[in-house]
């Protein structure tokens, strides 16, 4: 049902936890799962520099933000907005269709904390 990928960062989830005074954090949930989604991003020079997330939820909802974390990491804020839940499937070598939602909720979760970093920079 899942490919290895996505038991891979669900086993093993990439840059678990919270980053102390963040420059941006966005929390987003769904109603389908359950799930709850917290990004938090540290930002130099409108680059990500860190990414941390904290998810409750199903293992597609662990395994979609471990991989989201990975896929912005480095990059720049504006590539980060470009980030779609069809990269994060396509990163993660598919989900099951009636999982799909939990990728959109790790787009969404980014976006919220990159509009929370745009916020608090009064862009
Ligand atoms: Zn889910």
């Amino acid at each position: 049902m899942y490919s290895e990928k996505v038991m891979d960062h669900f086993m093993n989830p990439r840059n678990v936890g919270e980053i102390e005074n963040a420059d941006g954090v966005g929390q987003v949930g769904n109603a389908k799962c359950g799930d709850i989604m917290k990004v938090y991003l540290k930002i130099e020079n409108d680059r990500i520099v860190d990414v941390k997330f904290k998810t409750f939820g199903c293992g597609a909802a662990i395994a979609t933000s471990s991989i989201s974390t990975e896929l912005i990491k480095g990059k720049t804020v504006d590539e980060a907005l470009a980030l779609t839940n069809k990269a994060v499937v396509d990163a993660l070598d598919g989900l099951p269709p009636v999982k799909l939602h939990c990728s959109v909720l790790a787009e969404e979760a980014v976006k919220a904390a990159i509009e929370d970093y745009k916020k608090r920079q009064g862009k």
